[in-house]
């Protein structure tokens, strides 16, 4: 009997136990974050590269949980919520939030520019999506052509024409929006004729390395140039030195966003930021 309940404890904490015993602890705890307000959003300002302003502000997910003693990375709890149906309040109230302090922002004489909300897979599978974004910009009393969707390809090609449905009524009421993590997916290229976006966000691991791998400015410059041939903006993200940003600008990318600039900011840092750049 000794034998045993000494293998089931060793089955209790081998890897699989506590990944586990990890996930129904986070499970749990994320249950309650909305209502104990453990959720706030971080602002990483997103740059043009002719006259380095400001162009726009990306609303990045943040959890302070109390019980888990710290912040929670979204690469953690987002597929959580997803796979729980959690993502649906989450994600409306970071919609919201995000529009929120936009029309804050303009109410404070600052120069309008949109904010960029990511949207999950099952967030985008609502049907009321486009009326409940429409219910929150008038609420927040904020101008739709001031708030920018991102999705990503894995979203986009899941039912292409519901997509495609989708995304028209979104852009019907002058919503932007731009395609997340470009290149890392699998859309074909003949699917990006059909959507209607506004802008490519090449995704981090091409910029990562472009100073070092000419596979990846080759493939950085095919990008931009297929966006200006479609007629989107292109930015550029996890831009961390100079020499990224130099390329960059180079290949005619047209903004970026990376710790180079700023890393996601406080709403109250961000603020700061942004009154900074326009002050005087
Ligand atoms: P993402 O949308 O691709 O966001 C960019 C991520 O790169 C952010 O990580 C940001 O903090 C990070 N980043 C920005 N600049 C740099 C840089 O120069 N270097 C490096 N190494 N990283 C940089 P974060 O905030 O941890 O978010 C991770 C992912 O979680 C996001 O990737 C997005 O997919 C998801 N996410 C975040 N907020 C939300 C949300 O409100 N809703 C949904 N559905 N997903 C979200
Ligand atoms: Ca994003
Ligand atoms: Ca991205
Ligand atoms: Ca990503």
């Amino acid at each position: 009997a000794k034998q045993q309940g000494r293998n089931n404890y060793q089955l209790y904490t081998s890897a699989i136990g506590t990944k586990v015993l990890e996930r129904l602890v986070l499970e749990n705890n994320l249950y309650k974050a909305l209502d104990s307000h453990e959720f706030l959003l971080h602002y990483q300002p997103q740059i043009n590269l002719e006259n380095g302003q400001i162009v726009g502000m990306e609303a990045l997910l943040r959890w302070q949980s109390q019980d888990l003693g710290g912040l929670v990375s979204p690469l953690q709890f987002i597929p959580l919520a997803e796979e729980t149906g959690l993502i649906s309040p989450i994600g409306e109230w970071v919609l919201r939030t995000a529009c929120a302090q936009n029309r804050a922002w303009q109410l404070a004489g600052l120069p309008p520019l949109p904010i960029a909300v990511n949207l999950s897979a099952r967030q985008f599978q609502n049907k009321n999506l486009a009326s409940t974004i429409h219910q929150i910009l008038k609420e927040t009393g904020l101008d739709s052509q001031y708030l920018e969707i991102e999705i990503t390809e894995s979203i986009a090609i899941q039912d292409m024409n519901f997509t495609i449905e989708v995304l028209h009524h979104l852009r019907n009421q002058n919503i932007q929006i731009a395609m997340d993590d470009f290149g890392t997916g699998y859309s074909s290229l003949g699917a990006l004729k059909h959507l209607p976006i506004n802008k490519l966000k090449i995704d981090r691991v091409f910029v990562r390395d472009l100073v070092r791998d000419s596979n990846d400015a080759a493939i950085i410059r095919a990008i931009v140039a297929l966006g200006h041939g479609l007629n989107l903006k292109v930015i550029a993200e996890g831009v961390e030195n100079l020499e990224q940003l130099q390329f960059l600008k180079a290949a005619k990318c047209d903004a970026m966003q990376g710790y180079l600039f700023s890393k996601p900011l406080s709403a109250e840092a961000a603020t700061r930021l942004y009154q900074c750049q326009y002050a005087g």
